[in-house]
């Protein structure tokens, strides 16, 4: 039960940022979403939220690639809803590109959202998690925070700084009763991952099917996109009391991906 309790969630009007918002809101709590999205949309969302679970939901505009938007947010959360008790640093993007070719914006981009954004909502959350004594901290990395593929630098890069950002922070606050902990999702079928099949179909002249066994699930040995409620059964454990000891650790959830 997360009753009374109030959680931040970047990038949280799509894919596994919307299911962990879902899986917070139906269990009591309160939420922030944060995103981008067509404006009547994301207020439908938030109303449907908000409705369907008897919660309070509010939407946070920040971009981002932008650090006091992001701790903007962060100050929103608490002044709207009177605490932060867990703070998910979830909007990523993607982009596939050869080294040599990788585009300057991309890159900045990439290391702006995935992995700067976590530093910016990180470090307004903290002294106000402090003050109310506990705090959970969640960050969505990737199992391209523990090994690489190519075509993939920028993202590989801010994934694997999020997972050493992630060790640093949660030996920082393991005093505080507050955690902090990645979580290293394989492929999970969301509009991130449904634009790159297009790509890669493209791409590679093939069909959108042999993409998905032959290119997206070649690296998971399950052959099974991973769910998004697989990711909250984890998400639900690291936010309780009993994750308490879970701590400064990159948990993988990736079908057997990076034990080969
Ligand atoms: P998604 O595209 O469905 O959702 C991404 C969210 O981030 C959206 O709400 C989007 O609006 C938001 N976002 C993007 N740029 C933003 C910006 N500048 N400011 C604010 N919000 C912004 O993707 P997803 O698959 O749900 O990805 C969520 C996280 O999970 C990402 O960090 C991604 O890297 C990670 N991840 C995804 C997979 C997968 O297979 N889908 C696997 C491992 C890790």
């Amino acid at each position: 039960d997360l009753k009374g309790q109030v959680a931040v969630i970047s990038g949280s009007t799509s894919g596994i940022g919307l299911a962990l918002a879902r899986a917070v809101a139906s269990r009591g709590g309160d939420v922030v979403l944060n995103g981008l999205g067509d404006p009547s949309e994301i207020e439908r969302t938030r109303a449907e939220l908000e409705a369907s679970c008897g919660v309070r939901v509010r939407y946070h505009a920040a971009d981002m690639l932008k650090g006091d938007e992001v701790a903007d947010m962060v100050a929103f959360a608490k002044h709207q809803l009177g605490r932060v008790d867990i703070l998910v640093n979830n909007a990523g993007i993607q982009h596939v590109e050869a080294v040599e070719k990788f585009p300057s914006d991309k890159w900045e981009q990439i290391i702006a959202i995935n992995l700067s954004s976590t530093f910016y909502a990180t470090r307004a959350a903290i002294p106000i998690m402090k003050a109310q004594g506990r705090g959970r901290i969640v960050n969505i990395a990737s199992a391209h925070g523990l090994v690489a593929s190519p075509f993939k630098s920028a993202y590989v890069a801010a994934k694997h700084g999020v997972v050493g950002f992630t060790k640093t922070v949660a030996l920082e606050v393991a005093r505080d009763n507050i955690t902090c902990n990645a979580i290293c999702p394989g492929y999970v079928e969301t509009p991130l991952v449904q634009s790159q099949i297009a790509d890669q179909a493209r791409a590679r002249g093939i069909s959108k099917e042999k993409v998905i066994t032959d290119v997206i699930l070649e690296a998971q040995p399950t052959k099974q996109f991973v769910t998004t409620d697989q990711l909250s059964g984890l998400f639900l454990y690291l936010i309780s009391d009993l994750g308490a000891s879970a701590n400064g650790a990159a948990f993988s959830i990736d079908g057997g991906w990076t034990a080969q």
